[in-house]
């Protein structure tokens, strides 16, 4: 600490702003003169995309990146119910960036999976905030144990891809402190991570860079936060606000973005010189323990964290349906292994989390020896003749199984899902399938729920998410009984997807409308009463468990759970908190506990719970208890526990709102009631356009912005053979993040330092020579 304090005392005000914006795409700035060595950064959470600079960067996991073990991605891991487990593969991926010379690596996300059409909902853990906290707090736990940083993202209220650079995220605030910030706050207080990455869209109007309130005011006052806060890459509204609000490091690096302004604001007083020695200092401290952990030369043993990976996914997958104990196959059955997917898995999301694998096992190479058609393509279309070629080997086995799911383009960081179906193909292989043979098995592999109307007609289904690198030889093992499947639902399974809260809002405008409230997922699920395919928390195994004993005295509460079947097996036990319903409004229960046990057949085990103050708090301006019996349900038992606290007042317009009852679908107008404000949708207007503008949404206005759209595209295209290929996921993510981020997001992600952009918004705007005259001094 010394040391920095000295460092930062012999620093130019100049060099202390420069530090705090990075050097390259991945590198902090060194400075040899002060002795500050640069810290290198990676992207995460599902393994290590460490590119090398001089060959390709990017943000999107385009260009390539060293092999690095690819583990299950968060919606895998999430079914483990398991921090343990998280944290074991926090560590590997900790040594595998210590062995790469990587001090910071970027991850996990703990963002809530609000509405099944998020593109990155595979990076994320679950749609409750309880869950997400306690698996990012084991994850964090577990990179920082080898001495590299991890960076918890995206802060706050990132759920969905639409216009993620330019929308704003409309919520309430106690929509936002129970649910959005809720995993942050547990992630941060128990994980401890040492960097916090800001979002890319605003907060209630405030880019989350400048959000003094989120980034001072609420993670390092309220929850006690003492590390650094990275920008997502381009995320950076303005750098004075940045300073102000405790954003320190200003990613990616090479734009010098708004130094010229924060020097010449401190110079005029107007920007207090001290925020930037916060920043530096807080900059500095991580590139220091990063230089700490890599003097140590680091080796890692990457054959062991491929059966890391395996036991990951192993541990995360859940068993939807198993008629009839169709599984686990038997010795001796015949088998077939149907469908595309099941050659060339889906097993990992595409975007930033992309990773460059060590190697693939496939399921057709776990199980080789058994016959195999592919049943429909890579695109997950079909023909005649592929399904009548699958159905003729369906007929000869005992057991069929067809391997499902999302093929890449439909789903990835960048754009939300258009729908919650699988391609045509697959749904017409499981059918014929299904009909050929009705001990037809499903193996799905998705990142998100997808609508399931054929679930009649086959007997089993395995969900296995993004399984990782070694997804094929954990679908072995977990279809053959070598490992029982122990995995739960982070998520609830609507029927379809205009079943979900937000279905008629969500993705529709360029702001995210926060209108359901707290109603997310379970919580409206359960107070609307509506059927849905799978609930929250839902998994089966070929063993049964059976809870007894449920107590409740004071806030400790103990259950007995046994293994009442055959076979050793896993089972998460869960405790919801149920809320009395006459007072303010509530959902009907919520995660308050969990743990996973193992138990052998016969065994039974006592699991204890303590329940703290925020097990029955809601947010009224503060943390208040409402007074009165709660219900505590632990695997279909209920107990009842008494608790003190306040009598809260009531909103007025509770009364028969769709707040209270979950009946129908929430209205803007009943929102804004709710909210206590109107919304304002932001106005496009040609004189009007900032640096907070994109060229997607200027083009329609300014003939200069098409030019620059259609040489974006160009440009893009490039890198497709000339083709604008907006079926490729990369494709159109590209498009995403460059025409559709604001100019200031293209400044800062190309590393341009001119006026360049400052011209064009001039332009863009109508004053064509003053745009001129801007790009020549630029
Ligand atoms: C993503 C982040 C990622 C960063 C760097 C951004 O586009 O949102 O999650 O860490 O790029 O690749």
């Amino acid at each position: 600490m010394d040391k920095i304090e000295s460092i930062l005392k012999q620093m130019t005000l100049e060099d202390k702003i420069a530090l705090c914006s990075g050097e390259s795409f991945w590198e902090t700035k060194a400075f040899e003169k002060y002795g500050i060595p640069a810290a290198f950064i990676c992207d995460g959470p599902h393994g290590l995309r460490k590119q090398d600079l001089g060959g390709g960067t990017d943000m999107l996991g385009v260009n390539q990146s060293r092999p690095a073990t690819c583990f299950p991605s968060a919606v895998t891991t999430g079914g483990s119910w398991d921090p343990e487990l998280l944290s074991e593969v926090g560590a590997a991926i900790g040594e595998e960036a210590k062995a790469q010379g990587v001090g910071l690596m970027l991850g996990p996300g703990a963002n809530l999976k609000r509405n099944p059409l998020c593109g990155r909902n595979f990076e994320y853990f679950s749609e409750d905030p309880y869950l997400t906290g306690k698996l990012a707090a084991g994850f964090i736990r577990g990179v920082e144990a080898k001495g590299v940083g991890s960076s918890l993202k995206h802060f706050a209220a990132n759920s969905q891809e639409k216009s993620r650079f330019t929308s704003d995220s409309v919520i309430d605030e106690r929509t936002l402190r129970e649910m959005y910030l809720s995993s942050f706050e547990t992630a941060v207080k128990e994980g401890r991570p040492s960097t916090v990455m800001c979002a890319y869209p605003k907060l209630n109007g405030i880019h989350c860079s400048d959000n003094e309130e989120l980034l001072t005011g609420i993670l390092r006052r309220e929850w006690g936060f003492d590390g650094m806060v990275v920008t997502d890459w381009g995320a950076m509204n303005d750098r004075i606000e940045g300073f102000r609000a405790g954003c320190d490091l200003n990613m990616p690096g090479g734009s010098a973005y708004m130094e010229k302004e924060v020097l010449a604001a401190v110079k005029a007083g107007t920007l207090p010189e001290s925020a930037v020695d916060d920043s530096a200092r807080r900059v500095l401290k991580l590139v220091f323990r990063a230089a700490e952990t890599l003097k140590e030369a680091a080796e890692c043993d990457y054959n062991a964290h491929h059966d890391l990976a395996a036991r990951a996914a192993e541990q995360g997958a859940v068993l939807l349906k198993n008629e009839g104990s169709v599984l686990p196959l038997k010795d001796g059955q015949t088998v077939a292994l149907l469908g595309h997917m099941a050659r060339e898995m889906r097993y990992q999301g595409s975007g930033s989390s992309h990773i460059n694998p060590t190697k693939v096992i496939n399921p057709v190479d776990a199980m080789h020896d058994l016959p195999f058609a592919p049943g429909c393509d890579a695109r997950g279309d079909t023909t005649d003749g592929l399904i009548a070629q699958a159905v003729v080997l369906a007929k000869q086995v005992e057991v069929p199984v067809v391997f499902a799911g999302l093929p890449g383009r439909y789903e990835s960081e960048g754009f939300d899902r258009e729908n919650m179906k699988i391609p045509e193909g697959h749904l017409r292989l499981i059918d014929a399938v299904g009909a050929a043979n009705p001990n037809t098995v499903v193996v799905l592999l998705c990142g998100a729920p997808v609508e399931c109307p054929w679930v009649d007609k086959v007997k089993a289904i395995l969900y296995m998410g993004l399984p990782g690198q070694a997804g094929g030889q954990a679908v072995a093992d977990l279809l053959y009984g070598k490992v029982n499947p122990s995995g739960k639902l982070a998520e609830s399974w609507p029927l379809r997807y205009e079943d979900c809260p937000s279905a008629s809002f969500y993705g529709k405008t360029k702001d995210a409308l926060y209108q359901e409230g707290v109603y997310v997922g379970y919580r409206y699920y359960d107070k609307a009463r509506k059927a849905v395919r799978w609930p929250f928390g839902y998994g089966l195994s070929y063993t049964t468990f059976g809870y007894s004993a449920l107590k409740a005295e004071g806030r400790t509460v103990t259950v007995t759970v046994a293994n009442t079947g055959n076979l050793a097996g896993g089972e998460v036990v869960q405790l919801f908190v149920c809320s009395p319903q006459d007072g303010v409004h509530r959902p009907a229960r919520e995660l308050k506990g969990f743990q996973k046990v193992f138990l052998q057949p016969g065994e039974a085990k006592t699991v204890t719970f303590t329940l703290d103050d925020r097990a029955f708090a809601l947010w009224q301006d503060g943390w208040k208890i409402p007074a009165g019996t709660y219900g505590v349900e632990v695997g279909g038992l209920t107990a009842a526990i008494r608790v003190e606290g306040d009598a809260l007042p009531i909103p007025e317009w509770q009364a028969g709102s769709w707040y209270e009852t979950c009946d129908g679908t929430p209205t803007q107008a009943g929102w804004e009631v709710m909210l206590g404000r109107k919304y304002m949708p932001p106005v496009l207007k040609k004189g009007w356009f900032t640096m907070d503008n994109t060229v997607m949404e200027m083009k329609d206005y300014s003939l200069i912005m098409k030019i620059m759209f259609k040489f974006v595209e160009a440009t893009v295209a490039k890198g497709f053979g000339g083709k604008k290929d907006y079926e490729a996921p990369e494709f159109r993510m590209l498009m995403e993040s460059s025409a559709g981020g604001p100019l200031r997001s293209m400044q800062i992600s190309g590393g341009m330092k001119g006026g360049l952009f400052q011209g064009l918004l001039e332009m863009a705007n109508g004053h064509f020579f003053k745009g001129i005259g801007k790009m020549i001094r630029g």
